[in-house]
């Protein structure tokens, strides 16, 4: 029953938090980054069937990060982001997000997004519905504690459901899946994750990438990475929640 109580309140606080909204802060000095705003129920990533591609245009690319925030690199990550006034999404597990609300802090106060990516990070497709909406509901209460908005989720392994997607739209959300994928949780050298990474860039020219700030790789391909998109002609574009104003 108490179990019961707690994921209650958790839904309450979510739906306050979707309608009061919040414009995410940039810095002064950064010029207003083109922002993606998604809207209630919508899916995207071609990575998932059923999810729609991201409306962006040539060249165009959204930077996100899972399974952080992590004290080791989470920093690293937001360093070279900000000297480049870029913001990127962060799909924080709430248990490593509740170790480090000052990292969720950080995140939100430099103009990123943060999304939710359950409590455990379990995959939700093997568990009962009650228990995959638990895990959903308890990992957004550590974001929503430090300021973030309960309106962006990711599935873990990107594995979701039609039901867990209907229950995600009724509470004003939506799911972010991917388009480009290096595997860089797979500890390779950064430099074979980012041949794949650059790979599949010019093959798709836009995309959702998807990276992982818990990875020590990923904050050491990150520079020539954002070299690469650089010299590329590539501009990174932020991902808005439904509610959420964009920065400018
Ligand atoms: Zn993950």
């Amino acid at each position: 029953m108490r179990r019961m109580g707690a994921v209650g309140i958790g839904i309450a606080v979510l739906a306050a938090a979707v309608a009061l909204g919040s414009a995410p802060a940039f810095a002064q000095s950064c010029q207003p980054q083109r922002t993606i705003q998604l809207g209630s129920g919508d899916r995207i990533g071609a990575l998932t069937p059923g999810y729609r591609v991201a409306p962006l245009q040539d060249r165009e690319v959204i930077l996100t990060f899972d399974d952080g925030p992590n004290p080791e690199t989470t920093p690293r990550i937001l360093d070279l982001l900000k000297a480049r006034c870029l913001t990127a999404t962060f799909f924080a597990i709430g248990g490593s997000a509740a170790k480090h609300p000052e990292l969720v802090r950080r995140e939100l106060a430099e103009g990123h997004t943060v999304g939710g990516h359950t409590i455990s990070h379990q995959d939700l497709t093997t568990l009962t519905m009650s228990e995959a909406t638990e895990e959903i509901t308890d990992g957004f209460v550590p974001l929503l504690a430090a300021g973030g908005l309960a309106n962006l989720f990711r599935f873990p392994q990107l594995n979701s459901t039609p039901a867990l997607l209907n229950w995600l739209a009724r509470r004003g959300m939506a799911a972010v899946s991917a388009d480009i994928d290096p595997w860089d949780w797979a500890a390779d050298p950064p430099h074979e994750t980012l041949a794949r990474l650059k790979k599949q860039l010019v093959e798709q020219r836009r995309g959702v990438i998807l990276l992982h700030d818990a990875q020590p790789n990923t904050a050491e391909l990150l520079p020539d990475l954002l070299d690469f998109l650089d010299g590329q002609g590539y501009r990174v574009v932020g991902l808005a929640g439904p509610g959420a104003r964009s920065p400018d």
